[in-house]
């Protein structure tokens, strides 16, 4: 059996049964039912987050995010992350404007974001990628500094923790994804927090078509709601969270151990944060290193990805431009096999393939 990069976490079937049976009691399908509203509750609770709003996948809210506080200038944001954080600026009119990397954290380069703030800059947009934090409180103040928003695409983020407190709960708006790939899923959803009584207003109506009420309109909108059958699968996944997570930990820590002592880089994770051990980036020496060990493990049907590549400035609807560091790890990073029941015969399968070509 072939083993990918992950796997989507299956529920046992009764417990989604029993989630749909409510639906078919209810017969209502959609619009915010009792399914989505208990998934929100639920939500809040096990995160410890103030405000949530489910929505129908994990780009939308990048998108509605970009189109309230981005205002179409430009938009300051990372060239590490999936093409959805890049093609959400575009598609909102704005620009991206690229800022390098930090070579350990994978994160934007805080020190480099004020070289590229010109007068028509409205916003930051980073990524906490694989689920670890940008370096919130340098962002926080050169944000304030500026009078910039900040946005933060969290879609690697269900359950990280910085300083204590859940990782959505900073920047002016934090969007997750819970697309079936991701460590907590509905099949396609997504999520987007704010404090921000006011923003919180804007984004509701935002993704339900801009109603107020039936009959009027309190501004633009688009369709951004998520249903009750996506909310099910939701539900049925929520309480499995803890050894879904757990299981991962188990795993991150064996492949952290076999990697300890040989020259191979791994993700450095920013201190103050609980990681949810969502991906496994390993950084080779080069690209013809990386395509021996994808080589190497494809022959035994185990399939890594290489998330990021490519780097996103090289998109062909934005200008490129010279980021070195970027450049370079998206050349040579792969992540490893990494779910709750990933078998340890297939982990150390995976290490010892990686030690035969690197060692
Ligand atoms: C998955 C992902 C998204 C998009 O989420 P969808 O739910 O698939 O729309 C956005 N940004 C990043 C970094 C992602 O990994």
């Amino acid at each position: 059996m072939a083993i990918n990069v992950t796997k989507s976490f299956f529920p046992p079937i009764e417990e989604y049964q029993d989630q749909l049976r409510r639906i078919w009691a209810n017969e209502w399908l959609t619009n915010r039912g009792e399914l989505v509203l208990e998934l929100e509750e639920k939500l809040k609770t096990y995160l410890e987050v103030q405000h949530i709003l489910v929505t129908n996948n994990g780009t939308v809210p990048i998108q509605i995010a970009l189109k309230l506080l981005g205002k179409g200038g430009e938009i300051i944001t990372t060239p590490f992350s999936y093409v959805a954080t890049t093609s959400s600026i575009v598609w909102e009119n704005c620009t991206p404007v690229f800022v390098d990397i930090h070579p350990e954290y994978l994160t934007i380069d805080e020190t480099k974001i004020e070289a590229k703030i010109t007068s028509k800059t409205t916003a930051i947009l980073a990524t906490h990628v694989f689920g670890n934090p940008c370096y919130i409180e340098v962002i926080e103040k050169i944000a304030k500094k500026y009078k910039l928003k900040v946005i933060y695409d969290a879609a690697h983020c269900f359950d990280v923790k910085y300083n204590r407190k859940s990782v959505f709960e900073y920047g002016d708006i934090s969007t997750c994804s819970f697309h079936a790939t991701k460590i907590f899923h509905t099949g396609e959803g997504g999520a987007v927090f704010t404090k921000d009584k006011d923003l919180q207003h804007q984004i509701f109506y935002s993704h339900n078509f801009g109603h107020d009420g039936q009959l009027a309109f309190y501004g633009l909108g688009i369709n951004g709601k998520i249903s009750e059958l996506q909310a099910a699968m939701g539900l049925a996944v929520l309480p499995h969270m803890p050894r879904v997570i757990a299981n991962r930990q188990k795993i991150v820590e064996i492949y952290d151990q076999a990697f300890s002592n040989i020259p191979l880089q791994l993700i450095k994770i920013r201190p103050h944060t609980d990681w949810n051990f969502s991906y496994y980036p390993i950084v080779l020496k080069n690209e013809a290193i990386l395509d021996k060990v994808i080589g190497r493990l494809n022959e035994v049907q185990i399939y890594p990805r290489r998330y990021f590549y490519p780097s996103l400035d090289t998109l062909p609807y934005v200008d490129d431009c010279e980021l070195p560091i970027a450049s370079r790890i998206s050349k040579s990073i792969i992540c490893l096999p990494l779910y709750h029941d990933l078998e340890m015969s297939a982990v150390d399968k995976i290490i010892r393939i990686i030690k035969s070509v690197i060692c």
